[in-house]
């Protein structure tokens, strides 16, 4: 089941925009599977063209960036992994018990963990929202254990997969988020919630689609966050209210143009095919595509080092940060700023070129009077 966020005239049939972003991720790859960090990540920056093709087409970003040089510092070490999937185990043994203490049920009679498993992706996601149209109906408790969550966004569907969802025996469906990093006294790394509060709410998204279709369903707001407890392995629970978080990616995901109509727009030739491409064919295909790049990217894009690095050489703003960028109003690059600020250039009416101007003439000042008290 999918539903698509995006809107606009008559697409192009589903097959062939496949085969064209086949043929620019390279026909030999398969595609990376966007999951619901990239996701969140997308919604953070809407404006980016360039991330939205690349994710759509399913090129692995972080081997595109090695092959353009400009490696990313992404990944998680094999112990994390490891150490992650353990602590995961543990919180869903003895089927479940312990994540039920956690979302506050002491003794759950019977808690059914209905059976996921279908071929593919999009078998395992028809699978999961029938378990759910069942759980839904049973007046039970259910704990889906990494069910599969089709949404699509701005091209073909991509599937997600939560932790967990527990269905309650009133038909609220709750999603269950499980990290490795430990809350201490009760709180953990903010950053490090509200990335995960943002993922969450992207599964938010997905299972109201579910929801809509199944009677008696609803999808909690607030989601549980389980962690290890202090510095011990042992899980403890928060409830996390993810109702702004979800209000932000359904509005921004709604926003991204159509992977269609970015390919659509591509010159000849472009491609993403790391096997058969040159670094400088890389580099002008990744150019041809517009980008957004703003000093956020560094946490959350595996391209951030290059699009960075193009950002300075074209003096760009953006580098700067978008607070930044939006008190310059209309001076869209360094050299325009600093030619405002020594009255080269800029209108002296605008409030930008002015605030630069007094800027200037205060720094001028202040090495003066340091010069002097030498
Ligand atoms: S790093 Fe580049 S491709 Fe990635 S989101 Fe930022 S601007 Fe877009």
């Amino acid at each position: 089941m999918s539903e698509s966020l995006g809107s606009g005239p008559v697409r192009r049939p589903q097959t062939t925009l496949r085969h064209r972003l086949a043929e620019l991720r390279g026909p030999a790859s398969a595609p990376h599977p966007l999951d619901a960090r990239a996701l969140a990540a997308l919604a953070a920056n809407p404006g980016c063209r360039r991330r939205a093709l690349l994710d759509g087409a399913g090129v692995d970003k972080a081997a595109l960036a090695s092959a353009l040089g400009a490696p990313s510092g992404f990944g998680q070490s094999q112990f994390a992994f490891m150490r992650g999937n353990a602590f995961e185990a543990k919180v869903k043994a003895d089927g479940g018990a312990e994540l039920m203490r956690l979302l506050g049920v002491a003794e759950p009679e019977d808690v059914r963990v209905p059976d996921l498993t279908a071929a593919g992706p999009q078998g395992r996601a028809a699978r999961t929202a029938l378990a759910l149209r069942e759980a839904t109906g049973a007046g039970a408790w259910s704990l889906l254990d990494h069910p599969m969550l089709a949404l699509e966004v701005a091209g073909p569907p991509a599937y997600l997969e939560p932790d967990a969802v527990v269905v309650h025996p009133d038909g609220r469906w709750t999603v269950v988020e499980i990290k490795s990093f430990p809350m201490i006294d009760g709180s953990a790394d903010a950053a490090k919630v509200g990335a995960a509060a943002r993922q969450a709410a992207v599964y938010v998204l997905a299972l109201e689609r579910v929801a809509a279709v199944t009677e008696g369903a609803s999808v909690a707001h607030s989601v549980l966050l389980v962690c290890p407890k202090d510095f011990s392995n042992q899980p403890t629970g928060s409830v996390v209210d993810v109702r702004k978080q979800l209000s932000v990616t359904r509005r921004q995901l709604a926003r991204l143009t159509r992977v269609e109509d970015i390919a659509a727009a591509l010159p000849e030739g472009v491609s993403f095919d790391v096997e058969a491409c040159s670094p400088e064919q890389l580099t002008a295909s990744v150019e041809a595509v517009p980008h957004a790049y703003a000093p956020e990217c560094l946490a959350a894009c595996e391209l951030a080092f290059h699009c960075r690095d193009r950002a300075r050489e074209a003096g760009a703003v953006e580098a700067l940060g978008r607070s930044v960028r939006g008190e310059l109003g209309g001076l869209t690059t360094v050299g325009a700023v600093l030619a405002a600020a020594r009255g080269e250039a800029g209108d002296p009416d605008d409030p930008a070129v002015a605030a630069l101007r007094r800027a200037a003439a205060l720094r001028a000042e202040s090495l003066q009077e340091a010069a002097a008290c030498r």
